[in-house]
């Protein structure tokens, strides 16, 4: 199978992992066999349950801080083969989120910063939100960054380095300093976009997790090397072990919930983000919503 093929697969299987939220997608495309293979296989790893999301929860250094994860962001046109609710979300869509952080005075901030406040190291204002994108396409970069920018929100976009520069439906390595410059950070979603659940081999492993962090590094600088994001959102042990050894500071899980502690930065929990805008609120503005419904008749 060819490489670009290979990137192709995995542009349209995007991450997702968990079948809750591929619940409200359309049904899965039998040429897109990733996804199929994602839903079927994806209890390898249960270690992640809803008792270690209790523990995050009730630990004493946890906090509310919810990962919110974007994929693409375009015309519904424009979506082709991607499929899945959390995959694609049209820029209007976008657009109407933003401004609902905005117009409530929902802090945005850096998943640096939310690193900080969970090792003890600094803190964040109450409320606040984290803003992710999965896979580098270049969508985000016309869609969503110029938005970013002006309402001066920081994201962080985790691109899978071996498609830069390569594939003109991701970024190139100079729209990705242009968004640094801009306030914006990057880290790695490793280089071919492979879960790390299934590799056995030890040097693709390196090749994957360590080789996309020494390149973001070689381009982008130190700072690009910090934080890994989990392709398909699979987890592992093995997995968990390279990133952590790697040298990175932080690694983001696909899902789980809106509550971490700097005890599971290996497998940070985050919330994908769909066009649904009820529970875009609940999940960025729980007490606004709450107090709305105390208020009605
Ligand atoms: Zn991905």
């Amino acid at each position: 199978m060819s490489l670009l093929r290979l990137i192709a697969l995995a542009a349209a299987a995007g991450c997702s992992s968990s079948s809750d939220q591929l619940a409200n997608a359309p049904a899965v495309d039998s040429t897109v066999a990733p996804v199929a293979a994602v839903l079927s296989t994806d209890t390898t790893d249960t270690s992640d349950t809803s008792a270690a999301s209790e523990t995050a929860a009730t630990a004493p250094d946890s906090l509310r801080v919810p990962i919110l994860v974007y994929h693409n962001i375009q015309p519904a046109s424009e979506a082709g083969a991607v499929r899945g609710a959390d995959l694609t979300m049209r820029p209007e869509v976008f657009a109407a989120q933003m401004q609902y952080l905005k117009d409530h005075k929902i802090p945005v901030v850096s998943f640096g910063a939310l690193l900080d406040a969970l090792e003890g190291k600094g803190s964040v204002s109450p409320g606040a939100v984290v803003i992710t994108f999965d896979d580098g396409r270049v969508n985000q970069y016309h869609n969503a960054f110029p938005l970013l920018k002006k309402l001066g929100f920081p994201a962080t976009f985790f691109p899978f380095t071996h498609a830069m520069d390569k594939n003109p439906r991701y970024f190139t390595w100079a729209q990705l300093q242009e968004m640094q410059s801009a306030g914006m950070s990057v880290g790695s979603h490793t280089s071919l976009h492979v879960r790390v659940d299934k590799m056995k081999d030890p040097k693709q492993m390196h090749a994957e997790v360590t080789g996309s962090r020494t390149l973001l590094g070689d381009k982008l600088g130190a700072a690009a090397t910090e934080l890994f994001s989990y392709p398909f959102g699979a987890l592992a042990t093995a997995g968990d072990s390279a990133v952590r050894a790697s040298g990175y500071r932080a690694a983001r899980a696909y899902g789980g919930g809106t509550w971490n502690s700097w005890g599971n930065r290996w497998r940070l929990r985050s919330v994908p983000m769909t066009e649904n805008m009820s529970r875009f609120q609940q999940i960025v503005n729980p007490d606004g919503v709450s107090a709305r419904k105390a208020a009605a008749p």
